[in-house]
């Protein structure tokens, strides 16, 4: 039975106790949501125990090459054929497409309305023929993410989240799901922790760095805005129970706030390490594997993954604070 209160006591005892708070992905943390408010029992049933199991990998088709921040100008096309989908274009920037088996896809299925309602949300299978996928190597040296090249690729029309044309406001569901778990409070307080044993088991000089007032003034500012996110966290939570309550701008924050406050963190640990912090891959005096210098370079990323920091900024202070909205770029 989902219990959104039960899960959140779970996830805080993870990570009071240090395990690994329970694996994600765009299937579990984007798209199953998505489908729990906008899909029908038929795609329920079908899509989200698969998803759950991790049996079915997801990735998210939404920006192309010239539509990132302005999303809705992407021009991926979608062409009904009887009872098929026909799918043209390129997606870029895609997460995990390379091993992912579906991904849901904003595409241009209505060329001739205004380009928020000309939209859907479409489920793809990514064995099918006519998908090829370039790995783009990023700055970790993985290629964490892809170009996803759609020529004449044919799916049934059943899939399909929502009506025809109404992926826009289905696309906007999944980025308010997407944002909440890209600066999960959790995970954070998690990765607080391994940040303070690292402080107390490195030395300069034989004092632990834990004890190094500079160093302790910082992880004391860390913690403060680690506990700041966790009870906006907990607001949220009981916006979300009292159902009249929009909580969308406060994902935002989460955001905004959380990948910005993530990457610190991790900036603040390769400092600690002082020299070693410089190493990457195969060095013997490496810590932890490497994994702080990966995910100092990966959360950097994620400032703008899901949305740029600005992007946030600016819908925060236009819907949120009411300020003035942004001048339009006119064609001249
Ligand atoms: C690690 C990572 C993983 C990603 N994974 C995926 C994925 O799985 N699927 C997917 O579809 N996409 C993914 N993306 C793409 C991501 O969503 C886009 O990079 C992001 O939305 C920004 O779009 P853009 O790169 O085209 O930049 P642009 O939109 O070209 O923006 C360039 C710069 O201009 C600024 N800017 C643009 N418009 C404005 C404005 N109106 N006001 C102020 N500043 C503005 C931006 O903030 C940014 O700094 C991923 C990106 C990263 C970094």
């Amino acid at each position: 039975e989902l219990d959104i209160v039960k899960n959140v006591i779970i996830t805080d005892e993870f990570s009071n106790a240090k395990i690994p708070v329970a694996t994600g992905g765009q299937g579990i943390d984007f798209l199953v949501p998505t489908l729990l408010e906008m899909g029908t029992e038929e795609q329920k049933n079908r899509y989200i125990k698969p998803a759950l199991h991790l049996d079915e990998i997801w990735c998210q088709g939404y920006s192309e090459p010239n539509a990132g921040s302005d999303l809705a100008s992407l021009q991926t096309k979608g062409v009904l054929d009887g009872d098929e989908w026909v799918i043209n274009g390129q997606k870029t920037w895609t997460s995990t497409a390379k091993y992912a088996h579906m991904m849901f896809c904003l595409v241009r299925t209505e060329p001739d309305v205004p380009k928020h309602q000309g939209i859907s949300y479409l489920l793809i299978p990514m064995d099918t023929p006519g998908i090829e996928i370039r790995p783009l190597v990023d700055m970790t040296l993985n290629a964490g993410f892809n170009e996803v090249f759609f020529t004449n690729v044919r799916i049934p029309a059943t899939n399909i989240i929502g009506e025809r044309g109404q992926g826009w406001l289905v696309a906007n569901k999944t980025l308010t799901h997407e944002r909440s778990s890209l600066g999960d409070p959790n995970k954070m307080a998690s990765r607080f922790n391994k940040l303070v044993e690292l402080m107390k088991t490195e030395s300069i000089d034989g004092e632990r760095i834990i004890d190094k007032p500079v160093f302790r003034d910082r992880l004391m500012k860390t913690q403060g805005k680690v506990l700041a996110l966790k009870t906006h966290g907990l607001r949220l939570l009981s916006s979300q129970l009292n159902k009249e309550q929009d909580v969308t701008l406060g994902r935002m924050i989460v955001k905004l706030y959380g990948t910005e406050m993530r990457y610190e963190l991790e900036s603040l640990a390769i400092d600690v390490m002082g020299e070693l912090g410089t190493l990457y891959e195969n060095s013997p005096h490496i810590r932890a594997a490497g994994s702080w210098q990966y995910a100092y370079m990966y959360y950097l990323g994620l400032i703008i993954g899901g949305g740029t920091s600005q992007i946030q900024k600016n819908i925060i202070s236009e819907r949120g604070l009411g300020l003035p909205k942004e001048p339009k770029y006119q064609e001249a």
